[in-house]
């Protein structure tokens, strides 16, 4: 099997690309460094909640990167910490309990209008 020359998502960097990963080993370090950085500011932070926006703005990411990043499973740790407000009725939220930035409930009156 051949390996794949690949460019990187992040950076345009070929590089080899010997899984699914589409971002080079560089950047690949440099985001999980980041995300352990995201984890650790919100767990030492003695705030009660931290709204998303200012970890966006803190971090340099966009949301979708940000929802990205939490489907992927890397903000289980703070999923409970990290809020949002409800694009639906304004109500601020765990980021642990929505559904594309909405609130649990909200999609769920969603589900039961389709
Ligand atoms: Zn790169
Ligand atoms: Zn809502």
């Amino acid at each position: 099997m051949m390996a794949n020359v690949a460019n990187c998502k992040k950076c345009g960097t070929l590089f080899l690309q010997t899984s699914k990963r589409d971002i080079c080993d560089k950047c690949f370090e440099a985001q999980n460094k980041m995300l352990s950085e995201i984890n650790t500011f919100v767990i030492t932070s003695p705030e009660e909640t931290i709204p998303i926006e200012v970890i966006l703005q803190k971090f340099n990411l966009t949301k979708d990167e940000f929802e990205a990043f939490y489907l992927a499973g890397k903000f289980v740790k703070i999923g409970q910490k990290v809020t949002f407000v409800c694009s639906k009725c304004g109500k601020t939220v765990p980021i642990a309990n929505k559904t594309n930035f909405i609130c649990n409930s909200c999609a769920k009156k969603l589900q039961n209008e389709i």
